[in-house]
């Protein structure tokens, strides 16, 4: 393996850290499209599988290409170790179960992306664990929400679609006191702008799909954390589950960090334009931006994350009928459910993302039927602006 370069700024760290150059010394990273290995001698394959030889065996959960990614990830966040894995979704699944037993019990934040919302209130008591959701922002209810048999806290931050910050530092303390790990879904705030483990969570977990691609082309996803964490707990579960990451996918991945840290700042400024455009526009009664000084939580923005998000929030008046009107004449930005595409994205959460909620649930969370979600792309601001104000002009 070549040298690391940890101690390396982190745009740095995204264009070289991890690289195996092969025999042939490319300059840009292979792809090693391989379901598996061949072995010199049969002694070489025992050792190999005994762990005495630290080559690779199968790729369903060990690959160069995807051992490339898995190491630029670990150097960028700081961790000791990592797995990756299919989907964000098969990360966040196996960072939450692969620990857990029956009778175990989770805490989680109830501002969650859909399908982690599903796994921990619907997969995991099936299972026989038990769960807890709580107002994230309210230290207290996380407080009292911890029980004896407490091994997990869960929470995305900034929040989907609402971008409210929740305090890492803070909740890391409750959940340690109380003897559980802090789960962090990272997505929001990107690598670039938040760094969960030096805040004080245990693991962190990434939906890969959106700012690492960040160009629309490929599913993946990424646990980090201590080497302990990942030897105790997701190891042996990855490998033998197989919620494995395609090296193709790994690849594209890889190549993707490359350039995360210009696109995520190139979007970050834009969102930060687009904010301050949105903000005093007639035809809208909130906006939410992290990293503007009336977000609701700009002291806490201010204290863990580096910089804003790629992504704002914002409250057409008029409700839905308004909201989609202000899609639909949309020429620049596109309707869809994703988000951290070059391309700019707009979702109307409460009728896709969100739409599983009960309308009660919607609006503690401050979803309302005029609330739509904006994930800047990497087009010029200018022409973003135009085009949001002239659909906010026929709303
Ligand atoms: C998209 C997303 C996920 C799921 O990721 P997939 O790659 O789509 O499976 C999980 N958490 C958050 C916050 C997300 O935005």
């Amino acid at each position: 393996m070549s040298k690391s370069p940890a101690s390396y700024r982190p745009e740095t760290r995204l264009v070289h850290s991890g690289t195996l150059r092969s025999q042939y010394g490319e300059t840009s990273e292979s792809l090693f499209l391989t379901q598996g290995y061949v072995y010199n001698s049969a002694e070489e394959c025992e050792a190999r599988f005994k762990g005495e030889d630290p080559g690779f065996i199968y790729s369903r959960y060990s690959n160069p290409t995807i051992a490339m990614f898995e190491r630029r990830m670990i150097e960028l966040e700081g961790a000791e170790a990592a797995r990756s894995a299919a989907t964000g979704m098969a990360a966040v699944t196996t960072a939450i179960l692969a620990p857990l037993k029956a009778g175990d019990h989770v805490v989680a934040s109830r501002a969650l992306f859909g399908s982690c919302l599903y796994v921990i209130q619907d997969l995991l008591p099936r299972y026989g664990i038990e769960t807890t959701l709580v107002d994230g922002a309210n230290l207290d209810q996380w407080q009292r929400a911890v029980k004896p048999n407490t091994k997990t806290f869960f929470l995305e931050s900034p929040t989907n679609p609402t971008l409210d910050v929740l305090d890492i530092p803070s909740i890391a303390e409750i959940a340690h006191k109380g003897g559980a790990r802090l789960v962090v879904d990272n997505v929001f705030a990107t690598p670039i702008w938040q760094s969960p483990l030096a805040l004080g969570a245990d693991v962190v977990v990434y939906s890969a799909t959106k700012h690492i691609d960040g160009q629309g082309r490929c599913l993946g996803g990424i646990i980090l954390s201590s080497e302990a964490f990942i030897a105790e707990h997701i190891h042996n579960f990855m490998r033998q589950t197989g919620p494995s990451i395609s090296p193709f996918n790994a690849w594209v991945l890889l190549k993707g960090l490359e350039t995360l840290a210009v696109r995520v700042r190139a979007q970050t400024e834009t969102a930060a334009r687009v904010a301050d455009v949105l903000a005093s526009h007639p035809k809208i009664s909130r906006l939410v931006y992290p990293g503007r000084e009336d977000h609701p939580q700009a002291a806490l923005v201010k204290k863990q994350m580096r910089g804003g998000s790629t992504l704002v929030g914002f409250e057409a008046k008029g409700g839905k009928a308004a909201a989609f009107r202000v899609l639909n004449e949309l020429k620049l930005a596109k309707i869809s459910n994703n988000l951290g595409d070059a391309k700019s994205l707009v979702t109307h959460p409460a009728t896709t993302t969100h739409q599983r909620l009960k309308p009660e649930d919607r609006a503690a969370l401050g979803i309302s039927e005029g609330f739509i979600r904006f994930s800047a792309g990497l087009e010029h601001a200018d022409d973003l602006i135009e085009d949001l104000t002239a659909a906010l002009e026929k709303a």
